[in-house]
């Protein structure tokens, strides 16, 4: 008789697979009230970016960071309050000190239970809908049978959905699939490759390697295209090269084992070839860790509802269904990586335009209640090229998230969500309410009572006038000038990256929204820095209303990069290990009632602030709302270091 034990558990939304599209697609739901049951394989959460694989986040901020009160293309929403909790506290960027934030993220949500260790093997489906899957914990002998009104696979590899019976696509689609001009003539099964970190230290004293006898033997001529040891953003000793890549010309589901084994040896092949042959002087480097899980680029893509193609991403086509936005480059690689020296390791297109995500890539096309966030999205392998990059992964694992809870909460089938234009209205309100960004929208929630108010403050400065944090949008978009946007340099990054190395000289690929989705404008008050601090925000209604609850929005500098990387020369281009500068510290809520005429009572007091979005209920739950109020007083005492207070958006609700 086995020693497993049966066990059923119930939820309304499977979430399988724990990296940042699982980890927020789960948390989105849970706080809209669905109870959800977020399945994880492994010991930790976070997939790539986990302290098993230690890939740094990135997203539409692509390689050169945008621009101060004009571009600000880095995602808002759970990604933002996950980058910001770990800038502030994890300054020693410590990879498990960053699965320990996103666990306790995860654990501190009541209706999120999390399964680690546990692994989605089957799916059982009737009358095209999956009705439960099957996951098993080995650690403590246990089968769990999950059943859930709604799944969504976030596993990467696409476990879930391919048990179901899911359609997907695989490799790389030729010119004629799609119509997409940058595809090779004819399509194959090839895909990216996976690429097993390191990271090395350097000591007092110098620390020798020996190698192992089945290390890969590297020459110069290996190197040619693949700088190391350089000052750049992430080409010195202390993060590994992402370029360290192989087995794309193979199934890298099937033959995960075999692509470890030859990328440990590959891996410490080059470190081989740095420490003892490149004559770099690197003596006291020593190796500090090495992973043992590769990270893996691309395996199944799913068929959706919609298949995003590169067209789609290039003419940043317009979908009436997004539910996010990206924005890095479509960034290809040779499929034989490291064997392929004389071909550089990837060619990255620029992207000129950020870009709409829609629902129904989200969504399988045969299934009726199963989605998909993250790096198996239905997208040819060129969009997926620009889609797979953490922090959008991470953006449209909220938007499915919250495209799960709204339906669950409407009776629609995930199949019916894009059909069905008010329940869309709802999501992309809901998304912008949570500090997503989706191009071109703006807030016209009626809920909210802040649009029905007047607003003044003690001072504004030309551009941060008070009335802009009822703007509906809640950062700048619109980019440089076109004149400086089109001189730009050349369409491959890549080959920017290798200019900037060789003549120090970098020239900025700007990644913009079009000009018709784009507001001009800071979107955001801003005292007069002269006038100094206390800085109050007024919002008053004609009419008395009852405030339940507030929401904030603050600047927290999203055209800078911001990322837990343990790349030092990236991460100097951060403000790391502190709050950004910009953020208001230290602020109070202040009413005026009918009762009371230019008194002002307070409501609320933070300090220490550091996160961009804050909501705060004035009243428990059960309790009336506050009524009676005239006018609502934001104070600001005291920001992290900017001399002027700046607020994006205040939404008050009943
Ligand atoms: C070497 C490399 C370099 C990259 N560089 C960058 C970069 O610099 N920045 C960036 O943002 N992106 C980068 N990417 C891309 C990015 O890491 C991936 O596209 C991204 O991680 C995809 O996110 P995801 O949530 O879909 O999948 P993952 O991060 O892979 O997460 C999926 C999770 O699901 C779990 N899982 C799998 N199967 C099951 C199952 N059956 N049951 C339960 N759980 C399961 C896995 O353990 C994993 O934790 C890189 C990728 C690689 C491999």
């Amino acid at each position: 008789m086995s020693v497993v034990t049966e066990k059923s558990l119930q939820c309304e939304l499977l979430v399988a697979g724990g990296g940042l599209s699982g980890v927020c697609c789960a948390l989105a739901a849970a706080r809209l009230g669905t109870k959800v049951i977020l399945v994880q394989d492994r010991p930790v959460l976070g997939g790539n970016a986990s302290s098993e694989i230690r890939m740094h986040v990135v997203g539409a901020t692509g390689l050169h960071a945008g621009l101060p009160l004009t571009l600000e293309p880095r995602e808002g929403g759970l990604i933002e309050e996950i980058r910001l909790e770990l800038a502030v506290r994890n300054p020693q960027r410590s990879p498990a000190v960053a699965d320990l934030i996103l666990y306790e993220l995860c654990r501190a949500e009541p209706n999120l239970t999390l399964l680690l260790n546990t692994t989605v093997v089957a799916a059982r489906v009737v009358a095209g809908r999956i009705v439960d899957v099957t996951a098993e914990r080995p650690s403590t002998e246990d089968r769990f049978t999950i059943a859930a009104t709604m799944f969504a696979d976030c596993t990467g590899d696409g476990r879930l959905g391919a048990e179901a019976g899911a359609p997907c696509l695989r490799g790389r689609e030729g010119r004629d699939s799609y119509g997409e001009p940058l595809a090779p003539a004819q399509g194959d099964a090839k895909t990216l490759g996976s690429t097993i970190l390191f990271q090395a230290r350097r000591h007092d004293r110098p620390m020798p390697f020996v190698a192992p006898p089945w290390v890969r033997k590297f020459t110069a001529a290996d190197f040619k295209l693949r700088p190391f040891g350089k000052s750049g953003s992430d080409l010195g000793l202390e993060y590994g090269y992402w370029w360290i890549e192989w087995g794309g010309c193979l199934d890298s589901i099937k033959d995960g084992e075999r692509i470890r084994d030859e990328l440990l040896g590959i891996t410490l092949g080059v470190w081989n070839y740095i420490k003892n042959e490149s004559g770099l002087d690197v003596a006291h480097w020593a190796l500090d860790w090495i992973g043992f899980v590769p990270g893996k680029r691309e395996s199944r893509r799913f068929l959706g509802q919609h298949v995003l193609t590169a067209n789609d991403v290039l003419g940043s086509r317009p979908f009436p269904d997004a539910i996010a936005f990206g924005g890095w480059p479509i960034d290809t690689h040779p499929p034989e990586g490291v064997d392929a020296p004389a071909e550089a390791p990837c060619t990255q297109h620029h992207v000129p335009w950020l870009y709409d995500l829609p629902l129904r890539s989200c969504v399988a096309a045969t299934l009726r209640n199963l989605f998909f966030a993250g790096r198996n999205i239905s997208a040819t392998h060129l969009a997926f090229a620009s889609t797979r990059v953490m922090a959008t992964c991470a953006a449209m694992g909220q938007g499915v998230g919250t495209a799960a809870a709204l339906a669950l909460r409407a009776g629609v089938a995930p199949a019916d969500i894009a059909a069905d234009s008010d329940l869309i209205a709802r999501l992309q309100q809901q998304l912008l309410r949570d500090d997503a960004f989706l191009l071109g929208a703006a807030n016209c929630d009626p809920a909210d009572l802040a649009r029905r108010a007047a607003v003044t403050a003690s001072s504004a400065q030309p551009g941060g006038e008070p009335a802009l944090v009822l703007s509906g949008r809640t950062r700048a978009v619109h980019g440089p000038a076109p004149a400086a946007h089109a001189a730009a340099g050349p369409a491959n990054h890549w080959e920017s990256v290798l200019e900037e190395l060789e003549t120090g000289r970098a020239r900025p690929h700007y990644t913009v929204a079009p000009p018709d989705r784009a507001r001009p404008g800071t979107h955001r008050w801003m005292s007069d820095p002269a006038a100094g601090l206390p800085a109050w925000l007024e919002l008053r209604w004609p009419e008395p209303v009852a405030v339940r609850e507030v929401g904030l929005i603050f600047d927290t500098g999203l055209h800078r990069f911001l990322t837990l990387s343990q790349a030092d020369g990236y991460t100097r281009r951060m403000h790391w290990g502190e709050p950004q500068p910009e953020t208001v510290r230290d602020y109070r809520l202040e009413v005026e009632t009918t009762a009371a005429p230019g008194t002002w009572r307070t409501v609320h007091t933070e300090r220490g602030n550091y996160q961009r979005r804050r909501v705060h209920r004035l009243v428990a739950a059960e309790a009336p709302a506050l009524a009676d109020i005239r006018a609502l007083r934001l104070v600001v005492t005291a920001t992290h270091g900017l001399d002027h207070a700046r607020v994006c958006e205040v939404r008050v609700y009943a």
